[in-house]
């Protein structure tokens, strides 16, 4: 079984900028994995931070069940996600968990949000470490290095894609994960005036009209030694 995961820095990131392509994953059969750094303890200008961290892990995680994917919490306090040997160590073991063919995370070059950079940086300073024995943890290390693909930004800012996903079959089930973040719709239309899925699917519309076709998510791959090649992009 091929495995594919995705680590966001918030609880509603993954869903504006690659449920679709995780659901067409999911539909090929794949086995998908949720990742989520921050509790988005300052995601509501009303509720208590503890009291908006268990609102948003329960709709992150209503989020992920709608296409069956495993659900990791990291909880780390929104907007202070820090990129060091703990977090590294814990990074790890959930990758060796999972045991992903392919991680998604957030581009720690073009992206501007300190906690999503935080993570891309973190995933990718992990994801060769977790191959290695003596580098312990709780979960035993992978017989592979995972492949990267960075995701969006958000709202496309400052990222020049690679590649397209067309999610136009998947709209739906990427629109019905976004509205699980009830808690956020309001507060994005109080202070951006957009909902939260007009949001995504302005966003989608656009990278789809890109790609020329109806919705699409867009992605990057960063280069390293070794395995900067796939077969496919050897010449013939
Ligand atoms: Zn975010």
């Amino acid at each position: 079984m091929s495995k594919i995961i995705a680590f966001a820095a918030h609880p509603d990131d993954i869903e504006f900028a690659c449920a679709g392509t995780l659901a067409k994953y999911k539909a090929a059969g794949w086995d998908v994995g949720i990742a989520i750094s921050t509790n988005g303890e300052v995601g509501s200008p009303t509720l208590s931070k503890a009291e908006i961290a268990a609102v948003r892990k329960a709709e992150a995680s209503a989020s992920a069940s709608l296409i069956g994917a495993e659900f990791f919490w990291l909880g780390y306090p929104d907007e202070f996600l820090f990129n060091n040997r703990e977090t590294r160590l814990h990074y790890i073991n959930v990758i060796r968990q999972f045991r992903p063919d392919i991680i998604i995370c957030p581009d720690k070059d073009s992206d501007y949000h300190p906690d999503h950079t935080t993570t891309g940086q973190i995933i990718w300073d992990t994801h060769v470490m977790v191959t290695v024995p003596n580098i312990e943890t709780k979960a035993l290390a992978c017989e592979k290095i995972p492949e990267i693909f960075y995701m969006d930004t958000v709202a496309g800012v400052n990222f020049m894609p690679e590649f397209y996903i067309d999610i136009s079959d998947y709209w739906d089930t990427k629109e019905a994960m976004i509205a699980c973040h009830k808690s956020q719709d309001s507060w994005m239309v109080d202070q951006y005036g957009v909902s939260t899925v007009e949001f995504g699917k302005t966003a989608s519309r656009y990278r789809g009209f890109q790609a020329g076709c109806k919705y699409a998510e867009a992605f990057r791959k960063p280069k390293f030694f070794p395995g900067n090649t796939t077969r496919s992009q050897l010449m013939p």
